[in-house]
């Protein structure tokens, strides 16, 4: 099976940037969510299983759709999509989250705010049954960016965050992987076939952008591990001025990569003004230009940088993928698995949901 089958696919949804502030381009909105990366096969999946998996994604997505639809903000919508998935024991976040190797769920998520790059960001939380919510509180707060386990509970506490019982999040179907791990000595990946993180990326009305993603982590993981998916830059990233993005899979090289800003920064320099005299292109094509002179960053250019990045993350032997939204309204999906549970909707009434590589 091809492992490093690297897959983009664009939404072609506009011709400016939002944050040029045309009046007529405020009504564009668009959200894409992802429910994790990884050895996802047809073959290997009932017929139910995958109804359950895209209602799920469905719900998802139209939690996140309602809020920007009626003029809601990027950051509403990101958390309206990746609460139900947190709830969802289908996914690795929130409840249904993997096991550490001591027998314990330990929660990660960020969030972060592209119209300042406001973020927050929680890792090795125990007992907060939503950590997106938890990880809104710490960027609302603003003190600080990133908390971990007993402190980020505390201030759970004093915010009046939604405490649980550790046990809200324990299932059947994660404790058999730790066992079956640690029997076999597998690999997390080994055991789970997947990624199943959970992340959102928006943007709403206005312009303006945001990202958030969630995890129990990988199953087995030890000594306070912590992953990608709530390290600002690796696993989530958002800036007006470029995407927001939201990364699922093997935690280590995305961070080594920086893969959400990598992303980011390359966009953010493609977009660069041009000179009033630019000419046409090598191909002796004019650089298509969004208003202000700014090249347009179409679903092109957005796939080519997030496929560019992804091989690199390939490269040093890491797999999974990203779910990007620029200013512009292009959803674009970049993943080096046979599959990512993913959905996409947006202002022009694309609205779909998909699971392998192939659909
Ligand atoms: N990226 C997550 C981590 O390494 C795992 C996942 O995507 O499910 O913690």
């Amino acid at each position: 099976m091809p492992r490093f089958l690297l897959l983009s696919a664009c939404l072609l949804a506009a011709t400016a940037p939002a944050h040029a502030h045309d009046p007529a381009e405020e009504q564009r909105w668009s959200i894409a969510i992802h429910g994790g990366a990884g050895v996802i096969l047809r073959e290997t999946m009932t017929p139910e299983q995958q109804a359950d998996y895209e209602a799920a994604l469905q719900a998802a997505l139209d939690a996140g759709s309602q809020v920007l639809r009626s003029g809601g903000s990027a950051m509403d919508a990101v958390k309206a999509a990746i609460v139900p998935m947190e709830d969802d024991p289908k996914f690795n976040a929130g409840r249904g989250a993997v096991f550490t190797w001591d027998g314990v769920n330990e929660l990660d998520a960020a969030i972060m705010d592209g119209r300042d790059r406001s973020a927050g960001a929680v890792t090795g939380v125990r007992t907060v049954k939503n950590p997106i919510l938890l990880a809104e509180a710490v960027k609302d707060d603003g003190r600080h960016v990133f908390l971990s386990g007993e402190g980020a509970e505390r201030f759970a506490q004093d915010k009046g965050i939604e405490i649980t019982e550790p046990g809200w999040f324990e299932t059947q179907r994660r404790k058999e992987a730790l066992e079956r791990l640690k029997t076999n000595e597998l690999s997390a990946l080994d055991v789970d076939y997947k990624y199943g993180t959970v992340g959102a990326v928006a943007l709403e009305q206005h312009g303006n952008l945001a990202a958030g993603t969630s995890t129990g982590g990988l199953t087995g993981k030890r000594w306070g591990r912590i992953g990608d998916a709530p390290v600002i830059g690796a696993g989530t990233y958002a800036d007006n001025r470029s995407c927001a993005i939201s990364a699922t899979g093997a935690g280590e090289y995305f961070i080594r990569v920086g893969v959400a800003q990598e992303i980011c920064t390359r966009l953010r320099f493609s977009s660069r003004t041009l000179p009033s005299d630019t000419g046409p292109d090598e191909t002796g094509d004019q650089i298509e230009t969004a208003p202000g002179g700014r090249v347009a960053l179409t679903g092109a250019i957005v796939s080519d940088v997030a496929d560019a990045v992804m091989a690199e993350v390939a490269e040093l032997g890491g797999d999974g993928g990203v779910i990007v939204v620029t200013p512009e309204g292009e959803a674009i999906f970049s993943f080096n698995t046979p599959g990512m549970y993913r959905g996409r909707a947006n202002s022009d009434g694309l609205n779909e949901v998909a699971i392998f590589a192939s659909d």
